[in-house]
Order: C-alpha cells, then sequence, then structure tokens
C-alpha cells in the first residue's frame, strides 16, 4: 500500500525510526501481547511497533508528542475499534487517567527517544502499581546501567532505584542499522516487571532516594564521608553496614537498611530530612 506521507525524523523528538522486520518480529515476540490485555505504546512515530500491536487484539492506548506523525497515525489505525490516540508529551502523562478496573493493568511498550529515556522510567515507577510490565529499547549503556548488579562500575542511583521496584531482564542487543536513521550507540531491549510485593520495602522511599543521591553524588570516596551530612558513622554501623565501603558495593537491601535508620533518626528529632 502506499503511503501518502512523508515525514523527515526530527532529531528533537529523538526520532530513530525501527526498519528491519527481523528486529520488530523479535521485540513483539519478547512482548507477547494478547486480546484481552491492555498497552500503551509511548512513542508510536511511524507505527513500527504499533501495527503488530493493534493487530495482537489487545487494547492499545499510543502517545505521540510529534503533532506531524498524527494524520499518519490516525490513517493507519484510527478505524481500528481497539486503538486509541493520545497526542502529547508522555512525561506530563497521567497514565492513571488510562485503567478502569482494578485489574486492568497496563502493559507499557516503548522504543523510546534517548534524551527523555531516564526521566519516562521514573515518571511511570510512580505509577509502578497500575502497570503489569514495561518493555524499552533504549540506549544499550542505559540497559546496562539498569540491569547492573552491585560492585560494577555500571551500578548506580539508576540501577538501586529500578531495581528497588522492579525486576529487571536485559533481553537483547540491537544494532544501529535497524533504524532509519541509525543513530550513533548500539541500543538494547529491557523488560522491567514491578514487584507486586516490594522485596526490601523502604518506610519512606523519597528517603531512599536521597540516601542514593548523596552516596553516589561521590562514588569513590567511603560511605563515612559521602553521607556525613546525613548520618553518623555509628548510625551507618547500626544499619549494619560497613561504612568504610564505597557506595557501589552495597545492594539494594544495604541502602534501604540506611534509608529506614535514617527514617528513624529523623523521627527522633522530628526535623525529617526533606526528601
Ligand atoms: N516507535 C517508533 C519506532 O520504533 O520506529 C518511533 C521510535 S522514535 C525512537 C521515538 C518516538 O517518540 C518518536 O515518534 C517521537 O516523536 C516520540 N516522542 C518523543 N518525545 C516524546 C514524548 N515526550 N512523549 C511522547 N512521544 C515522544
Amino acid at each position: 500500500m502506499s503511503e501518502p506521507f512523508q515525514h523527515r525524523a526530527r532529531k528533537r523528538f529523538g526520532q530513530n525510526f525501527l526498519h528491519d522486520a527481523g528486529v520488530i518480529h523479535r521485540i513483539l515476540r519478547s512482548i507477547a501481547p494478547k486480546e484481552g490485555q491492555h498497552v500503551l505504546e509511548i512513542g508510536p512515530g511511524q507505527g513500527a511497533l504499533t501495527e503488530g500491536l493493534v493487530d495482537s487484539g489487545a487494547k492499545l492506548d499510543v502517545i505521540e508528542l510529534d503533532l506531524d506523525l498524527i494524520p499518519q497515525l490516525k490513517w493507519r489505525f484510527g478505524l481500528k475499534p481497539n486503538f486509541s490516540l493520545h497526542q502529547g508529551d508522555a512525561l506530563k502523562f497521567d497514565f492513571a487517567s488510562l485503567v478502569g478496573a482494578e485489574d486492568d493493568k497496563l502493559r507499557v511498550v516503548g522504543n523510546l527517544p534517548y534524551n527523555i529515556s531516564t526521566p519516562l522510567i521514573f515518571h511511570l515507577l510512580d505509577h509502578a502499581p497500575i502497570i503489569q510490565d514495561m518493555h524499552f529499547m533504549l540506549q544499550k549503556e542505559v540497559v546496562e546501567r539498569l540491569a547492573a548488579e552491585p560492585g560494577n562500575g555500571d551500578w548506580g542511583r539508576l540501577s538501586i532505584m529500578v531495581q528497588y521496584f522492579c525486576r529487571v531482564d536485559y533481553l537483547f542487543t540491537v544494532g544501529p542499522g535497524a533504524f532509519n536513521p541509525p543513530p550513533k550507540v548500539e541500543s538494547a531491549i529491557v523488560r522491567l516487571v514491578p514487584y507486586s510485593e516490594l522485596p526490601y520495602p523502604a518506610k519512606d522511599h523519597r528517603v531512599l532516594e536521597r540516601i542514593v543521591r548523596e552516596a553516589f553524588n561521590q562514588r569513590r570516596k567511603t560511605l563515612r564521608n559521602t553521607l556525613r551530612a546525613l548520618m553518623s558513622v555509628e548510625d551507618i554501623e547500626a544499619a549494619g553496614v560497613d561504612p568504610t565501603l564505597r557506595p557501589e558495593q552495597l545492594n539494594v537491601a544495604d541502602f534501604v537498611r540506611l534509608a529506614n535508620r535514617l527514617s528513624e533518626i529523623s523521627a527522633d528529632t522530628a526535623q525529617g530530612p526533606s526528601a
């Protein structure tokens, strides 16, 4: 079918469109959408993934920022009864507005624009209870950070905050040739599955965020130095953590114990740390 739409990829919207049919099928197989499920695609672009998603019979909502792509998406998918198009910025979108019944959880999918991938993941984590799972194409380096383990150079704030909420699976790597125009770096597909019950719940996850940010501000220093402004060596030890370690040597559970200790101290002194 010839298409009456010509679109020039826009850098400022992070537009690298997938054109490799093998890669597109592999991504769709990993997601395996089904009728009765509710899928949200972020940044459908010219519909490379959208077509398979809509054909699966799943209920599909898509959010696209670029006004110029809207007519094309409407033309291709607008008549499908299971398709709804939202023009706007996914970073500001109220995902809860899409979900009706309690068991109607979202399966989020996106070949994400690189410039918004980290803030978007944090925005989605705020809605973790209404999300079944997420499949993203991201810069390979970002996926390596998401899936990193303690002690590894990639282990940091992103790994810890995402692994606090989700199980992370590195699925596969995608080379630049799969896109038009090709990006300068390699990409990879990641699956994030929010835990229905957090394995290490923090009393206040904003305190966890604060302590992780503070600790990794100077990742080469020991905890007794990086956390000096927040807690004493005795408090670090009371949380069962060795203050002579560097932040990259701690796992999620260690950071949660530090955060919970900090919440206790703050409650004791009745002047909690501003998160
Ligand atoms: N899904 C398509 C594909 O795989 O070929 C397009 C992927 S392209 C890397 C990213 C898409 O996200 C573009 O269509 C772009 O216009 C859209 N986009 C960029 N910023 C966005 C935002 N803040 N909210 C929603 N969509 C956005």
